[in-house]
């Protein structure tokens, strides 16, 4: 008695199974070794039969997709260690995007992220290690909510006074700090400083670690704390293509948001995160 299985079987057993998988057809019981790799074939029929083993592996590979990047996870730019020493304050401008940030992180975390991902923004947050120190499962949450983290540095010092290695370290302890909570996320290349103070030595303190210094060219002003949410939203649409726009964590940057981002798609402008608009990249 004799079976034959047909190659369209063995590559939809291959699809279909995971490793170890039993499955049962026409009085035959297939037992998967490996997804597309050996097959072994049981006739119940006859149970004196030997079990016989296909090999797979020369059936014809079903054309795979590349995989989605995951999001805040992608690619990001490959600058020059000249480009890197470039403090940018604002990207390619041929593109409606806006790169949005969102810093530090002190309060409201997850009432900001609850808006971001009800209107599917996936922004970049400059976190700061010391506002986050009660709550830093948080840059999990916010890797799977698909927001990009980036170097705020651990301590928020204000640099413009510190050493080399003193900033160095600062920023080496927050990347740190993100690789043990998520081994495969890095903030690397956007690295702000604390008040946006920068000098020659946070430049290439930041450069040689790989980092460019990020600041803005738009602002929804909330530095102030006599600014309200409807003036950070009409201070936020001032922002044009390519424009890196900056605002806090706080309540009123949750009360805001859906303003800003709702305001800026209604001028066709999309609001990204910083590889998203320096690589020109749609958002997903
Ligand atoms: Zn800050």
């Amino acid at each position: 008695m004799s079976h034959r299985i047909s190659r369209r079987r063995l590559l939809g057993i291959g699809v279909a199974g995971a490793s170890g998988a039993i499955l049962s057809a026409a009085g035959l019981t297939y037992l998967l070794r490996d997804p597309g790799g050996e097959v072994i074939v049981i006739d119940e029929a006859d149970p004196a039969a030997r079990p016989r083993v296909y090999v797979a592996t020369a059936a014809t590979p079903s054309p795979t997709t590349p995989p989605t990047p995951r999001p805040g996870f992608e690619p990001r730019p490959a600058w020059t260690s000249q480009l890197l020493a470039q403090v940018a304050h604002s990207g390619p401008t041929d593109q409606p995007l806006v790169g949005l940030t969102i810093d530090d992180g002190w309060t409201a975390r997850d009432e900001v992220l609850a808006v971001l991902k009800d209107r599917k923004v996936r922004p970049t947050f400059f976190l700061t290690g010391r506002a986050i120190a009660n709550d830093r499962d948080f840059i999990a949450r916010a890797l799977d909510g698909g927001c990009e983290i980036a170097n705020h540095t651990m301590d928020h010092a204000w640099l413009v006074d510190k050493s080399k290695a003193y900033i160095q370290k600062d920023l080496q302890d927050f990347e740190d700090l993100v690789r043990s909570k998520v081994p495969d996320a890095t903030t690397v290349p956007y690295m702000r400083p604390s008040g946006g103070a920068i000098n020659q030595t946070v430049i290439d303190a930041s450069a040689e670690l790989g980092y460019r210094p990020i600041l803005w060219n738009a602002s929804t002003g909330d530095g102030s704390t006599s600014t309200t949410p409807e003036q950070m939203v009409r201070n936020a649409l001032a922002a044009g293509p390519g424009a890196i726009l900056i605002t806090h964590f706080s309540g009123r940057t949750v009360a805001a948001l859906p303003g800003i981002i709702d305001g800026l798609r209604a001028k066709g402008l999309e609001p990204v995160s910083l590889t998203a608009l320096f690589q020109g990249s749609k958002p997903g």
